[in-house]
């Protein structure tokens, strides 16, 4: 079990296992703020209370962002479509050994692609 915790303390979230592997995005969002996201099934992540944080949703609404309404730290987002089983806790909110953890960077802005593979 791994905790992903905001600055304050006020949001938590905790997940099965710590990540091996995390995405660095350069879309118009992701570059921003700096996030490196953990993926999981929503159905194996605990969520804090939901009004511990504020959800920012835009564009085509597919992801709302979640930050703590405390401190700002960006925690997760969630997919609001229902569609995909997937979400994403920012890892930074976790205490890791980075040494260990592989960074991949997605390539969001405009292939939608991992850029450390071949095409
Ligand atoms: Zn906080």
């Amino acid at each position: 079990m791994i905790e992903a915790v905001c600055h304050c303390g006020a949001a938590r979230l905790s997940a099965p296992q710590a990540p091996s592997v995390v995405t660095e995005c350069n879309c118009s969002i992701c570059r921003r703020t700096g996030a490196r996201w953990a993926y999981y099934s929503p159905r194996e992540v605990i969520l804090p209370d939901g009004a511990r944080t504020e959800a920012y949703v835009w564009g085509d609404r597919m992801l709302a962002f979640h930050r703590c309404r405390t401190c700002g730290c960006l925690t997760h987002w969630q997919s609001l479509d229902g569609a995909r089983d997937r979400m994403a806790i920012n890892a930074r909110m976790m205490d890791l050994d980075w040494d260990k953890v592989r960074i991949r960077p997605f390539d969001g802005a405009n292939t939608w692609a991992y850029l450390d593979e071949p095409a």
